[in-house]
């Protein structure tokens, strides 16, 4: 693997830029208390990096911060906190991580499911440019924000840029602003690894990101860590997140350790398997027994177990007492021989064939 190839230099770099983060993020903790760390000064680190450089696995404090209050300590890059439902990115800015999806929505289903999910706390929305929804998304964000429901601060919007779009990226990022009716993005990524022209198109997102149009950048269908490691060695911001077909069947383990060396969180797309295909997880015997001993649904189990083990999950769906039951997932956890058991029932085996 790439990364054991990595020597002297690398590691120093690592080190450097270990011992940098964590004076930004204390700094930033001191002069920003518990906000949210989306603030242009956070983006500064990343900015610099170049694709050989590493950020911290674990960038947290290396000083016992003992004059610090529980809200001013710096939250680790790429640790989920599930209290607050949240994880920080390696652009500076806190993530939800659990979203509704809305793949294979029509415009009218994505505002609806979009408004419901935002009044029953979801804060994170994942469309994309080729679902064809984006307005209908953007909609659905505008009534609930006129209902006073959120504000467009409290919100986190994914979009994907297309592979049709990779030559003319500066305009496909403004055209999906339009679509959505809103100034900027939460993070933008690439729909899939095309390696023909997606560092051109991930150099338009960079730019767009210096610009205030996107807050970060990632990518999505990238299943080979070369592949990943083509992209980062070619371009300057490290992909926040990569978005893959992920869940017990599919658990994604080799690309997980491999992105988090760049401080890269994995997202999963499929999170309950894909539409056809959720019966067969729900009614996996460890999934429903784990379900059953907790009296919550395969569905709701399943979720819980993406978020212990580390992956955003974006469940689509256009129902909505669905959308309701897949954010009641806070009241519960999963123990750690259910999360081994879990574990134990990886296939490494996609439902999807792209
Ligand atoms: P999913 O795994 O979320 O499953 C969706 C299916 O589950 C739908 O049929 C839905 O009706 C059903 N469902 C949802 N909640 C349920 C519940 N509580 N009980 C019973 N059934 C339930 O699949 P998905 O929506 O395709 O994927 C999630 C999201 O990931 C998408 O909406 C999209 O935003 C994203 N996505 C990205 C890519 C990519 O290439 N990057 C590909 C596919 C999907």
């Amino acid at each position: 693997m790439k990364m054991q190839q990595r020597t002297g230099p690398f590691v120093w770099m690592r080190k450097t830029f270990l011992v940098v983060l964590t004076a930004i993020l204390l700094l930033s903790a001191a002069t920003c208390g518990s906000q949210a760390t989306a603030a242009q000064p956070s983006k500064e680190p990343v900015q610099e990096m170049t694709g050989n450089e590493a950020p911290a696995e674990e960038p947290a404090t290396e000083e016992e911060p003992t004059e610090m209050t529980t809200t001013q300590e710096p939250a680790a890059t790429g640790v989920f906190d599930l209290e607050k439902g949240t994880v920080l990115l390696n652009s500076g800015y806190e993530m939800p991580v659990l979203g509704i999806g809305c793949f294979a929505l029509s415009d009218a289903q994505a505002e609806n499911s979009v408004y419901w999910a935002l009044r029953d706390g979801y804060r994170l929305i994942d469309t994309a440019r080729i679902y064809g929804n984006e307005a209908g998304v953007g909609r659905g964000i505008r009534r609930a924000i006129d209902e006073g429901l959120v504000t467009r601060e409290d919100i986190f919007v994914t979009t994907k840029m297309w592979t049709s779009d990779y030559d003319n990226g500066d305009a496909a990022v403004q055209a999906s602003l339009d679509r959505l009716g809103l100034d900027y993005v939460d993070l933008m990524i690439l729909h899939h690894s095309q390696p023909s022209n997606d560092v051109q198109a991930y150099q338009a997102m960079e730019r767009a990101m210096e610009a205030g149009k996107l807050h970060s950048i990632g990518l999505s269908n990238y299943y080979e860590p070369e592949d990943f490691d083509r992209l980062v060695d070619a371009t300057s911001i490290l992909p926040a997140l990569l978005q893959n077909e992920t869940h017990p069947y599919h658990q994604s383990t080799e690309m997980k350790e491999h992105i988090a060396q760049y401080g890269t969180v994995m997202e999963s797309w499929f999170p309950l398997g894909g539409r056809g295909n959720t019966q067969i997880l729900f009614n996996d015997d460890t999934i429903a027994s784990i379900a059953a001993a907790h009296g919550k649904t395969s569905a709701q189990t399943i979720l819980r177990w993406h978020l212990q083990a580390g992956n955003i999950a974006i469940p689509g769906s256009s129902n909505e007492s669905h959308i309701a039951e897949n954010f009641d997932i806070f009241d519960f956890s999963l123990s750690d021989e259910e999360m081994a058991e879990m574990t134990a029932i990886d296939r490494d085996d996609r439902f999807a064939d792209y």
